[in-house]
């Protein structure tokens, strides 16, 4: 497996002219390449004149590819299918717009620090893909290594810590670990000898970091319209077309759509959507929180996060603090918590920080998680010929949304997973080859 991801390099390809797979000459001819050309002569115009980033397309007859959910994983499988398969008579249906879900909604944060042989090789390769993604898409998605640290407080939490950054280095994937001392001199203002959580060190992936979420979203948006995918926002799927066990298109609020094969990547409504083609997965809905701060002066420049309490930060480039801790821990469509959470994060983190008791949260939201069993996902094909399925990210997707799309693209084109992506087949479930990363068994809440 792990040789499997180590030969690919994103860096090494060839990557094609955006306009090569193009479907629309005349639609995309006043899409431009941004550069630093592109920006000065807009400069001159006060930036009132640049072109559209994606087109706004009525939706045809029928598609060779139709992917419901215009988010982060939705959008890269798009622009994978047009860019690595030259499959471009493909549409996203979103049923808002795009960054409306979790792709807009999430506190941003990348790393590939994972300890099982299936999550492991998976997540590395999206951080490569991160790595090479701006380039690639032709779009400035802020992608900040700038370091995840998670702290670790006892001697048996250092032993797992170790173990975890030994299997990432067996895999080839950076990690350190670090003493009090170590952790001291990279963040001076944590808590260190709390009664609770006292420090004791932490494992530091110095590759991870941040990405601007809503970037990510319209960078593989335009770089799929770019290559002729049709992208059509206020257009909810509300029902799937199955004949004689093959699928056949999708009926929505727009019309019926026909389509060859239909990938179904949801997030947190992948309950409702598979409903449709009378699918019940082991999936839950539970909501989710994040919160920003009112900006302060650079204070934080890594992130960090605690497990034992659970509180995860970093700063933006505005200055506020991003932060999040727990799901709300009950089941649930609303795009918005409730006060114990919101009371229990404050606390988690000015456990960590005591500083911050001083700053004012400006705002918080919430989005929904398509919570699994074993808290890893699933991308596969489904019992329904020309049915796909991409899901269960719990609360740690956005992370995997280049190498998500990428796998889920390779699926929906060769109709069989790619060796990263076999591991997150959804009959595991039944064959008792459960991937449970945080070793708490079928509770998805706690995942
Ligand atoms: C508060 C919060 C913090 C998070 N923090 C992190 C983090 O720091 N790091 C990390 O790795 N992950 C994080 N996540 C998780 C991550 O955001 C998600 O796992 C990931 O974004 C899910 O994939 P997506 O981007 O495709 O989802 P979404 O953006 O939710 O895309 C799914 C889309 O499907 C659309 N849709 C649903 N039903 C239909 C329908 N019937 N018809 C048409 N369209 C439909 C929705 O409108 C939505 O736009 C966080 C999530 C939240 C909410």
């Amino acid at each position: 497996m792990s040789q499997s991801y180590q030969n690919l390099s994103p860096g090494d390809k060839t990557v094609p002219h955006p306009l090569s797979h193009c479907r629309h000459p005349t639609e995309v001819s006043t899409l431009v390449r941004y550069s630093v050309f592109s920006l000065l002569k807009n400069s001159f115009s006060g930036h009132k004149n640049w072109a559209p980033a994606w087109r706004e397309p009525q939706p045809k007859k029928e598609y060779d590819v139709i992917i419901v959910g215009g988010g982060g994983h939705g959008l890269a499988t798009a622009y994978y299918l047009a860019k690595e398969h030259g499959i471009t008579n493909v549409a996203v249906l979103e049923k808002g717009w795009l960054g409306s879900g979790n792709i807009g909604r999430n506190t941003t944060i990348i790393r590939s620090n994972y300890l099982l042989v299936g999550n492991n090789p998976f997540y590395e390769w999206s951080l490569k893909l991160w790595e090479g993604l701006e380039q690639d898409f032709n779009f400035n998605a802020m992608v900040s290594q700038r370091g995840v640290l998670n702290l670790y407080h006892s001697d048996p939490q250092r032993d797992a810590y170790a173990r975890r950054g030994n299997a990432m280095r067996l895999d080839g994937v950076d990690s350190e670990l670090l003493d009090r001392e170590a952790v001291r001199e990279m963040a001076p203002f944590l808590s260190f000898d709390n009664a609770r959580f006292p420090i004791m060190g932490g494992l530091l992936q110095r590759r991870g970091g941040t990405v601007r979420h809503d970037g990510v979203a319209w960078g593989y948006a335009r770089g799929a319209d770019l290559r002729g995918v049709d992208i059509i926002q206020n257009c909810e799927v509300t029902g799937i077309r199955i004949e004689n066990g093959k699928v056949q298109g999708v009926e929505t609020n727009k019309g019926y759509i026909g389509c060859k094969k239909l990938g179904l990547a949801a997030a947190g409504n992948t309950g409702e959507v598979a409903a449709m083609a009378g699918m019940k997965l082991p999936i839950e809905s539970h909501v989710l929180q994040a919160f920003v701060s009112e900006g302060i002066k650079p204070y934080l420049d890594t992130v960090i996060t605690y497990g034992v309490g659970h509180f995860y930060v970093s700063q933006s480039d505005k200055g506020g603090l991003v932060f999040g801790g727990d799901l709300d821990g009950y089941n649930s469509y609303a795009r918005r918590g409730n006060m114990p959470t919101v009371e229990h994060v404050i606390e988690a983190g000015v456990a960590m920080i005591p500083g911050i008791a001083r700053i004012r949260v400006l705002r918080s939201w919430g989005g929904i998680m398509d919570m699994s069993m074993d808290g890893s996902p699933i991308i596969d094909k489904t019992h329904v010929d020309g049915l796909y399925l991409n899901c269960g990210w719990c609360y740690g997707g956005f992370k995997a949304t280049p190498a998500s799309g990428w796998c889920f693209a390779h699926t929906i084109a060769k109709n069989e997973a790619h060796a990263l992506n076999a591991p997150y087949r959804l009959d595991r479930f039944r064959r008792g080859y459960m991937i449970d990363e945080k070793g708490v068994g079928a509770t998805p809440n706690l995942h």
